[in-house]
């Protein structure tokens, strides 16, 4: 396992040096990798007749179209993977100077092993959507090293330290988040024990190793780890190590930071920094925060720039926007092999944008995506009432009731009046009480603060113990617990489909 420690280098440039390295590294990245082998590019910077060498900045990166989610799919619903891999041309590569230096010295075979390194896909992972195609994700054993050397940046940006025991919570699953966080392990060369989550254990599952490996450090997905904290907690266990607890999958909202951080007290670690990662199928990797010690807030995502170039673009638009301000993120590998995808656009909108300043925490000068992320698309269509079609931003719902220090876990439910499929929508908010206000309190509070955020309130609210709020979320079933639950009728369903290009607000 080859890692690379995120070098000095690349950390004492100023914006403008970075930039311009980066602009210069996609260069060469595309010409000697991407427009030589991939299907799919080499017909695009044809067909637009794109000259390599006018990116010279990168805001030539404009260039260059984006590719969406909907791309990597045909026409008849059919995953385009082969389209989106590097598959090399032996010819190509056999012509140049850097193979015929190579086999000088290792000789045919020696050539033929390395490109198979490079090149060979031998693991996939695949995109969670649930209603659209999973597309598949091709690594080669180049990537794998990537993964093993974003793992290890994962795990010295989150201050963890070899001798710690870690868990690793995700489920195993062919997801990023699981092999990212295996591969944390590997990369820093510390212990990690890999659970499988809740399909493969259950919670008690779950439980019991919390309380025979003693850990020092959690990674994984934040509802399934505040479910197992909690359990934990209801069965007197103590934890008295933990230390840190890193989140990835999901969003995570300030509320539910620090709901896991109250559980971890109560089982004896009274000092845990909570960080969360940021990632998605087609980066091939995930950006921390660091622990931001003495902030109130976290500090933002920080990015990896020799591997990967962020760009924050205006969701209607498609143009950049400037340092700082909110929009869309889109991203261009600089040194991936295997399946390929520049310029993607991911539908996910960070509220801060993306910053060059150094961290204000750590001190690090990566660029960092700051603020809070959420899809482009979460908006459904409801018919409330009289009021027909009404446009919902289920971004914030979630966002009100994560924040709600009152409420443990919560489930918002939409179903028909009477189960009538003519009859009007209604919202039933489940939710599971962690304090002592009184049910008309929190009754109250939750109301008001819908209203707020999105102009509707919820038909009721219904009180359920911990075990119930479980079932309903069906931990340990699904690979994600289900926060909103949909029993419209299926006619009458509108699920919003994958439109990156616009953005709805309630
Ligand atoms: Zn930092």
């Amino acid at each position: 396992m080859k890692t690379k420690r995120l070098t000095t280098h690349w950390d004492s440039l100023s914006s403008d040096e970075l930039r311009h390295l980066q602009a210069a590294q996609l260069r060469s990245y595309l010409a000697d990798h991407v427009v030589s082998f991939s299907a799919y590019y080499r017909e695009l910077f044809d067909k637009e007749g794109i000259d390599l060498n006018r990116l010279q900045t990168l805001e030539d990166l404009s260039r260059i179209p984006f590719t969406s989610k909907r791309m990597l799919v045909s026409d008849d619903g059919v995953a385009r993977t082969q389209d989106f891999v590097l598959i090399p041309d032996e010819k190509v590569l056999g012509r140049r100077f850097s193979t015929i230096a190579r086999a000088l010295y290792k000789g045919r075979t020696g050539v033929k092993e390395d490109f198979e390194r490079e090149y060979r896909p031998i693991l996939m992972t695949s995109t969670t959507g649930r209603s659209a195609e999973p597309v598949p994700f091709l690594y080669t054993q180049h990537d794998l090293d990537h993964l093993a050397t974003t793992g290890r940046r994962l795990m010295e940006i989150c201050d963890s330290r070899k001798e710690y025991r870690h868990i690793n919570l995700f489920p195993f699953a062919p997801h990023l988040a699981f092999w990212q966080a295996h591969y944390a392990g590997l990369g820093y060369n510390t212990f990690t024990l890999s659970t499988g989550g809740g399909k493969v254990m259950g919670t008690e599952g779950n439980v019991r190793l919390l309380k025979k490996i003693n850990p020092d450090a959690l990674i994984g997905m934040p509802t399934f780890l505040y479910h197992v904290l909690q359990m934990a907690v209801e069965e007197g266990v103590d934890a008295p190590k933990i230390k840190r607890i890193v989140l990835g999958g999901e969003k995570v909202p300030t509320g539910l930071r620090r709901k896991l951080k109250a559980l971890c007290a109560e089982l004896g670690s009274g000092n845990v920094d909570i960080m969360a990662t940021y990632g998605f199928t087609e980066a091939k990797m995930a950006w921390p925060e660091c622990p931001a010690r003495g902030f109130d807030e976290a500090t933002g995502y920080h990015l990896y720039p020799d591997l990967g170039i962020v760009e924050v673009v205006d969701p209607d638009t498609g143009e950049q926007v400037g340092e700082g301000e909110p929009g869309e993120i889109v991203y261009t590998p600089l040194d991936s092999r295997g399946s390929v995808v520049l310029r993607y656009r991911t539908g996910d909108l960070i509220s801060g944008g993306l910053t060059y300043e150094p961290c204000p925490a750590c001190g690090r000068r990566v660029p960092r995506l700051v603020g809070k992320i959420s899809r482009v698309s979460n908006v459904r269509r409801l018919n409330i009432g009289k009021v027909k079609g009404n446009l919902v931003n289920f971004n914030e719902l979630e966002h009100v009731l994560d924040d709600l220090i009152m409420i443990g876990s919560w489930q918002i439910e939409l179903r028909k009046r009477n189960d009538d499929p003519l009859d009007c929508d209604e919202i039933i908010v489940h939710v599971e009480a962690r304090d002592s206000s009184s049910k008309e309190v929190i009754e109250h509070e939750i109301e008001k603060r819908f209203l707020e955020a999105t102009e509707i309130r919820p038909n009721r609210v219904e009180f359920h113990n911990a075990e119930t709020m479980r079932k309903k979320q069906g931990v340990g079933k699904g690979l994600k617990e289900e926060k909103v639950v949909d029993n419209r009728e299926v006619s009458s369903r509108e699920t919003p489909k994958e439109t990156p290009n616009t953005i709805t607000t309630a």
